[in-house]
């Protein structure tokens, strides 16, 4: 068998127009633009090329991009003032500070000093508490951006077996939670799971999260499994994901790409999730299905 490939780039992009399609119908109903506040401290070159794609994306959809870079050595008080700012700044509706921080800023801090409501990230602790009592609030974007992927590939999730490889804030934990509100079986398997293969192998849902480049093979999935490949890593051979594309597409009925899968929805989520800030403060009325 030879996996279909899950086209991320190609559901992204019609994700990111129906959101210029609302957004466009927003500026016209309130007069002004959705906008997005994304801070980068420091020069980490990464997170320099994230935050320029995070920018072209917001102009592209018709919102607003506030960019505030700040050197490497800026003192945490000076960031936790800028978020101050950004909070009580009605113009904004999302609020991203790039992560990682330098050493003299502690994350956790600046994270939950954003406004919950204006936490696109959806990093804030509040908003993992309404994720995890299925309150409405922000979802994290990567998680969300593999849930639209499934949903997309396999339309109704309800009573699949999905296993979750990794248990981070970010993308495990919040993954696992997604697929429970979508009536999956979920089990979250990470470092210290005990025979990780025949966990892998009960599964019709697999997502890998983990950043150990092509760990899951062919042989650990189940004939047909629907698989997500979060993972980025650089190696010789260039980008590669966490599942060993070449064996996993003989056996899974559906795979996505490194790149070219996961990565385009997340961005595609953020701007989504920076249109529904703006749409909820408002109270303008947008398409749920979003
Ligand atoms: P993390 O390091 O915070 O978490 C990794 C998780 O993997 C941990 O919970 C750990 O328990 C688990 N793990 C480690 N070794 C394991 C093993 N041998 N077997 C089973 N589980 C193991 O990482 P993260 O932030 O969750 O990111 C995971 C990967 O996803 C990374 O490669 C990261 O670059 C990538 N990522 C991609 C995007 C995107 O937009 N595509 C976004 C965020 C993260």
């Amino acid at each position: 068998m030879t996996a279909k490939v899950i086209d991320g780039k190609a559901i992204a992009a019609a994700l990111r127009a129906d959101v210029a399609t609302q957004v466009a119908a927003f500026r016209s109903a309130t007069g002004r633009a959705p906008g997005l506040a994304v801070v980068l401290v420091g020069e980490d070159s990464a997170s320099a090329v994230y935050v320029r794609a995070k920018g072209k994306a917001t102009l592209e959809a018709g919102m607003a991009s506030f960019e505030h870079k700040l050197v490497s050595n800026t003192p945490e008080a000076d960031l936790l003032a800028l978020v101050d700012q950004l909070n009580a700044d009605p113009a904004v509706d999302g609020i991203l500070v790039q992560l990682p921080l330098p050493p003299q800023i502690d994350a956790t801090k600046v994270i939950t000093r954003i406004d919950p409501d204006k936490d696109v990230d959806g990093f804030h602790p509040v908003n993992a508490g309404r994720l995890a009592i299925g309150l409405d609030g922000f979802v994290p974007c990567t998680p969300l951006g593999c849930l639209k992927l499934l949903r997309a590939e396999l339309g109704d999730l309800s009573g699949k077996s999905a296993v979750v490889i990794g248990r981070s804030n970010i993308v495990g934990k919040p993954m696992a939670l997604l697929l429970l509100g979508d009536s999956c079986t979920v089990t979250i398997a990470h470092s210290r799971t005990t025979d990780l293969p025949a966990v892998v192998r009960q599964a019709d849902i697999v997502v890998a999260a983990v950043g150990r480049a092509n760990m899951v093979k062919g042989e650990w999935l189940k004939p047909g499994a629907t698989v997500i490949d979060v993972g980025i890593n650089r190696t010789e051979a260039g980008l590669v994901g966490d599942v060993d594309f070449a064996s996993a597409s003989e056996v899974a009925g559906a795979i996505t790409p490194v790149p070219g899968g996961v990565g385009p929805m997340t961005i595609a989520c953020l701007i989504r999730n920076t249109f529904v800030s703006a749409a909820r403060r408002e109270g303008f009325r947008y398409e749920k299905q979003l």
